[in-house]
């Protein structure tokens, strides 16, 4: 048959015939027994469905969903995927939280089959045709089957008596010219159904009310949910569980044709709201909210949202064809709603306008999935974005009618502007953007949201803009046309677009959706000629799209005009009114550009392009303007004391990428200026690194002082310099959690010393301040981070040295997680050697280079780490330690060669681990061991190695901690009691800062002010 027709084809000579012709749609017509069982939580069900293979191919097997399988244990790729996104709910749950498919007897034309799992899916089998399926010809397959309902974790699942029944019973896969399309079930990914016919009965106790893809066929229930809910005042229930389910059972029927999924919803306190919404045809449509009582105030009049959603899409797109369309209150894990054909279920409400947008998004469904059934998972632009598109569309004009302040208004209220394109922005600024174009596997759970959901729709809102609302609803009422019913792909919509518009659109599909080349367009210049304003504009990247030029007056737009590629021509504004304010690209912001604040072209005014704007806090948000921040700041050290000052700075979310910070500080104790400085560019090349960033850190505070003078203390300062080149490493995968980073460092270090002579006079040592003596480094860090969900672990090798010094190490760390959630162990392992260029005959010199075991401020001598007390002898602030090198936690610096301190090589181990009981602080036991060159005969001990054991407390996620040391070798043993004879414990307890793992803004800037 396929042979023939093309050489049919070859004779006519055309092949674009076939392309048309060889469209097929395999046919389904289910017709399903089922009870519900809800003391068991189960289904029992009979499934019956005719298969009628339209292809012009022979099928011996056909492919089979089985998606409650996907529950069963954490091996399904469900969970395996929920894991990666760090979704854990599902993996740690019990057993009888867990759901299945079973008790199956596959028969076709009512003889047994042999059934098996494909490639290891257990929601997927393949079932063996005993006789070969030809093209044109119907089988009947029948199977009983048995759900153990899931608790709710993703879709399909019960809370408590409430039941949402989705992706519940056997379902064949599609069938199209690709071939077959097995999926395992997954959160991030949806469907590709087979179009047919639904005849569902549903037995269950009584008193449920049902909310179902299909046509209600029982009179007595259509009366049951159209009669006020005939249950006890429910609007202080709480819990379904209330009501004590019927002993008597029901059976109701569901039919529909035309539909590729059926979904149905039970729960006993649903209240019920109807509307009928009549289309521009006069064709009637029933408009159905389940809710429950507890969220009335926010469901009372939803049923009228999804009228409106029906009825503009009806006019725009293609009327809808079905007798009625649902929403339902239910408990959802997987987004916000979750679409069915005719029915939809929204998760959680928190505000009448949020559940709005859900309503419309959901009920939209039904037209971007139900009735143009694209392949979700493969393109999940073609549902979602499409979708996401005429949701806003709808949303504004609803917040127009009522006149209701739009989302970005109302968030501008403590800030800037959030809204899609600042998702957006939050990853094409780091270049961890994807295509549109992706299946949705390949995302990563951030991009899904922000590509899929956000970006898309701009792209969808800015064509449309282009084409203007006729051209564009013509296209798409010719894509409702054609594919209603049917598996358009992205080629079939992409042709009917390009045909309808009759323009080249190749910035839309293939810049747009099919690559990741940001937008940045630019006002060039503008200029009066007589009452003619001419306006130039050029794109700063390699998108090379239509621009669109308004003349504004305020934020009025008075007259549109575009500017295509190449730029070549003027807009030329003629005969404007005089009182234009301002020449602005894209005043709608409907463009997903990577930056805005070129936009604007202001006539009057000092500044015509800059928008000068200083304001307190920091940014967050997509802005036209240059903001530059202040925020009031306090730092405090042991000498400088308290400072006050300010930080200055224009960092803001999404990164600019030219970003700085000066934070000017005044020491009232030192009676002078003190503080640190930042300023930093990125740059976003496409290949090998998604991120390369130059920086230059500068920061002076005192670091030691002088007691010795009878009126005054002197204090000693330091200054730093250090510039960096931080390179982010390209991965593949934009799902690896796998990341490599090169980080090279120059340090140019001023540090003042204190001297001290002895006076004639009175024989008394005076300090006085001595010159700068500078030092310089330079180090080389290379860090690898796998940060899988479960045991993660990194690797570091790093080298700083001068021309005196070299020190090179390498570490290692992993967590292993318990089976207990949020418990785990941690192993640490460090290895480092230092060279001596010199031989240096004095070591004091170089001492403070040395390889250490337990690390405090006398080895700091790069400024990297926070200390409040840099050259304390006692109390507290002399024990504060940092996690560098061995990683021990008892400060023995008093000592002139502190215990495991060596200038050859140095390797130790850390461990520590989560307790298995609940305790109200995170109580960690740790255990430290370490050698090195010559340890026997270092230590006074003779002993080769040294270890420390005790107990350590996190505060604030492990930015402060504090360790208590209760075991400890020999030498630290004989140290702590001869330099601690009274309050040993209390005295050798430490702490360490870990504000480096504050990573507000991605570098550290603002961090320094703490020094
Ligand atoms: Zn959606």
């Amino acid at each position: 048959m396929l042979r023939r027709l093309l050489l049919l084809q070859l004779l006519s000579g055309s092949f674009f015939m076939y392309g048309q012709s060889s469209y097929f749609q395999q046919h389904v017509s289910y017709s399903i027994d089922v009870t519900l069982d809800d003391t068991q939580h189960t289904l029992s069900g009979y499934e019956k469905i005719v298969y009628t293979n339209h292809s012009s191919d022979t099928l011996n097997q056909l492919y089979f969903h089985l998606w409650p399988n996907a529950y069963k244990n954490d091996k399904s790729s469900f969970t395996q995927q929920n894991v990666e996104n760090r979704q854990t709910k599902f993996y740690y749950s019990h057993e009888e939280e867990r759901g299945s498919i079973d008790s199956l007897n596959f028969k076709v034309n009512n003889e047994t089959v042999n059934i098996s799992n494909y490639n290891n899916h257990e929601d997927i089998i393949v079932l063996e045709l005993n006789t070969p399926l030809l093209p044109a010809q119907s089988i009947e397959i029948s199977t009983p089957f048995k759900v153990k309902i899931p608790y709710t974790f993703s879709r399909l699942g019960h809370v408590g008596q409430s039941y949402q029944i989705s992706q519940w019973y056997p379902k064949p896969a599609v069938y199209d010219k690709d071939g077959w399309h097995p999926m395992p079930y997954l959160d991030q990914g949806e469907f590709y159904s087979e179009y047919g016919e639904f005849n569902v009965q549903i037995t269950l106790p009584s008193n449920y009310i049902v909310a179902a893809t299909g046509d209600l066929q029982e009179e007595s229930e259509k009366q049951f949910i159209s009669s006020p809910i005939n249950h006890p005042d429910t609007t202080a229930l709480k819990v379904d569980s209330n009501i004590v389910s019927s002993t008597m059972y029901k059976t109701i029927t569901f039919k529909q044709s035309n539909v590729h999924d059926f979904a149905w919803f039970a729960d006993k306190t649903f209240q019920v709201e109807k509307t009928m919404d009549t289309l521009p045809s006069g064709k009637t449509v029933d408009c159905y909210s389940y809710y429950k009582p507890i969220h009335s105030k926010y469901y009372k009049g939803s049923s009228k949202i999804i009228a409106n959603t029906i009825s503009y899409l009806s006019a725009h797109v293609g009327e809808y064809p079905y007798k009625h369309a649902s929403i339902v209150d239910g408990s959802l894990l997987a987004g916000d709603g979750m679409e069915y054909p005719n029915v939809a279920v929204i998760g959680g409400v928190s505000s009448v306008s949020s559940l709005q947008t859900v309503i419309i998004h959901e009920v939209g469904h039904n037209w971007f999935y139900g009735l143009l059934g694209s392949n979700e998972r493969d393109h999940p632009w073609m549902d979602e974005s499409i979708n996401s598109f005429y949701e806003k569309e709808i949303k504004s004009l609803l917040q127009q009618k009522n006149s209701e302040p739009k989302i970005e208004e109302r968030v501008g209220a403590f800030g800037d502007r959030i809204n899609g394109v600042f998702l957006y922005q939050l990853s094409a600024r780091k270049n961890t953007d994807q295509k549109i174009s992706l299946p949705s596997t390949e995302y990563t759970n951030f991009n899904y949201g922000s590509i899929i959901y956000q970006k898309g729709p701009m792209l969808i809102a800015y064509l449309k803009a282009y084409l203007g609302e006729d051209k564009f609803d013509r296209a798409m009422k010719r894509y409702y046309n054609e594919w209603h019913f049917k598996h358009p792909t992205p080629a079939d919509f992409k042709k009917i677009i390009c045909e309808e518009s009759g323009k080249d659109l190749n910035w839309f599909f293939e810049d747009g959706i099919h690559s990741t080349k940001q937008i940045d367009y630019k006002i060039a210049s503008v200029t009066l000629q007589g009452s003619n304003l001419h306006v130039k504009a050029r794109s700063r990247t390699n998108f090379n799209g239509p621009i669109p030029i308004n003349a504004c007056r305020g934020n009025d737009i008075i007259e549109t005009q575009w500017i295509e590629y190449p730029y070549t021509e003027d807009a030329t504004f003629k005969g404007l009114p005089t009182d234009i304010t301002s020449i602005k690209i894209d005043a709608n912001q409907q463009i997903p550009e990577i930056k805005i604040s070129n936009n604007q072209y202001k006539l009057n005014g000092l500044f015509h392009r800059f928008q000068p704007s200083i304001r307190l806090g920091y940014g967050l948000g997509v802005t036209k303007k240059n903001n530059l921040f202040l925020l009031p700041a306090v730092g405090y050290n042991v000498y400088d004391k308290f400072m006050l000052g300010g930080i200055m700075h224009n960092l803001r979310i999404p990164n600019p990428k030219f970003q700085f910070t000066l934070s000017p500080l005044y020491s009232i104790e030192t009676k002078s200026l003190t503080g640190s400085g930042f300023v930093s560019y990125s740059m976003l090349p496409h290949r090998i690194a998604n991120e390369i960033t130059v920086a230059l850190q500068a920061r002076t505070y005192h670091h030691n002082e002088s007691h010795l003078n009878i009126n005054q203390s002197i204090y000693a300062r330091h200054i730093k310099l250090m510039p960096s080149i931080t390179i982010d490493f390209k991965n593949k995968l934009a799902r690896s959690p796998i990341s490599n980073q090169l980080v090279l460092r120059y340090y140019h270090i001023m540090n003042q010393s204190l001297n001290y002579t002895k006076r004639m006079t009175d024989s008394l040592f005076r300090a006085s301040l001595g010159a700068f003596a500078t030092s310089r480094f330079a180090s080389i860090k290379f860090a690898h981070k796998n940060n899988r969900t479960f045991n993660p672990f990194y690797y570091n090798v790093y080298a700083i040295g001068n021309n005196e010094f070299a020190k090179a190490s390498i570490e290692a760390g992993i967590r292993i997680d318990y089976a207990q959630k949020g418990k785990a162990f941690y192993g640490r392992i460090y290895s480092g050697k230092f060279v001596d260029f010199k031989n240096n005959n004095n070591p004091f010199d170089i001492q403070q280079y040395f390889l250490n075991a337990t690390n405090s401020s006398a080895n700091d001598f790069t400024y990297d780490e926070v200390y409040l007390g840099r050259n304390e002898q006692s109390g507290i602030l002399s024990q504060q330690v940092s996690m560098q090198e061995g990683g021990f936690k008892i400060n023995s610096q008093l000592l002139n060669n502190p215990i495991g301190q060596n200038n050859n090589w140095l390797t130790a181990i850390n461990l520590r681990s989560d307790l298995p009981i609940k305790l109200p602080l995170k109580v960690q036991v740790f255990l430290d061991a370490a050698t090195y060159a010559d340890a026997a005969k270092l230590n006074n001990s003779g002993k080769k190695a040294i270890f420390d054991a005790g107990l350590e407390i996190h505060f604030f996620k492990e930015l402060l901690n504090i360790y208590v040391p209760l075991l400890m070798s020999k030498d630290f043993q004989d140290y702590t009691k001869s330099t601690y004879p009274k309050n040993r414990l209390l005295r050798t307890i430490s702490f360490s800062f870990n504000i480096n793992r504050i990573n507000w803004f991605k570098t550290q800037q603002v961090i320094d002010v703490f020094n």
